[in-house]
């Protein structure tokens, strides 16, 4: 399995997942044309597109869902609550997430399915799911829009040969940033993002022997910076003991490398 970042950030999130002969995306929170730009970028045409999985229901994660379904035949999966959202509503085959629960995919060619294991997050659109995906034995997780390192959540995370995490914001940047002060309530509470310390703090609950690869995502602009985060992340990391695990932080604006899980 590999996992390719197309962008993550607040303007639009979506990462390429390429199992076997299967394709998919987790989220389309792009202009058409901008995924497409960026699926091009990663040598896959929309139309290859098998499924598209959606976390939740916020615009920066489901912006195109719906036009990746009709125009180029992908299965939209979703939470149920979100069925009738204009984002996704014009998919053609249309299937509700198991919030908390399992599923599989079926890999072209004889190969093992991809099970797909999702956890609820808390987030202030309900409901919010972090991925877990696992093929021939390798696990990605996929955790951003987190509003606090809920303790519950290690174990269901756990395990995962690459995990792509959220690092959004820097508390002293947010606080002298030009956000109007409800949005930075927002951002910070119990049901927003994960601060650069909060992110650490789940990470250091998070890292099991299998993990070899770290992302570092959904990174405010304006409110952190690369640096920090992965400062932040190494930080952890060494404390750890765990400096070989490689680092990568995820962009808004260029695609990613295409990392083997
Ligand atoms: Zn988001
Ligand atoms: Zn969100």
């Amino acid at each position: 399995m590999h996992v390719q970042v197309l962008s993550s950030g607040s303007e639009g999130n979506s990462t390429l997942i390429r199992c076997g002969e299967l394709t998919l995306l987790v989220d389309a929170g792009l202009s058409m044309r901008a995924l497409t730009e960026r699926l091009e970028a990663a040598r896959v045409s929309p139309k290859q597109v098998d499924h598209v999985l959606l976390t939740h229901a916020h615009l920066d994660h489901a912006r195109s869902a719906g036009i990746v379904g009709k125009r180029h035949g992908a299965v939209v999966h979703c939470p149920e609550a979100m069925m009738q959202n204009r984002s996704v509503a014009r998919a053609p085959e249309l299937c509700a997430l198991p919030i908390g629960g399992a599923f599989e995919l079926e890999v072209p060619g004889g190969d093992e399915p991809l099970l797909i294991e999702t956890i609820p997050l808390p987030h202030d659109c309900d409901p919010t799911v972090a991925l877990r995906l696992t093929h021939r034995e390798r696990t990605a997780v996929i955790c951003t829009d987190c509003g606090h390192p809920r303790h519950d959540l290690a174990p269901l995370l756990s395990g995962a040969h690459l995990m792509l995490l959220e690092f959004n914001y820097q508390p002293e940047l947010m606080a002298t940033s030009p956000y109007p002060a409800k949005l930075r309530k927002r951002i910070s509470g119990d049901r927003g993002h994960l601060s650069n310390a909060q992110a650490q703090e789940l990470l250091s609950e998070l890292v099991g022997t299998e993990l070899h690869t770290l992302v570092l995502g959904h990174l405010s602009q304006k409110t952190n910076t690369p640096e920090l985060a992965l400062s932040a992340a190494r930080e952890t990391l060494e404390a750890l003991g765990r400096l070989d695990v490689e680092v990568h932080v995820a962009s808004q604006h260029e695609v990613g490398l295409n990392l083997e899980v």
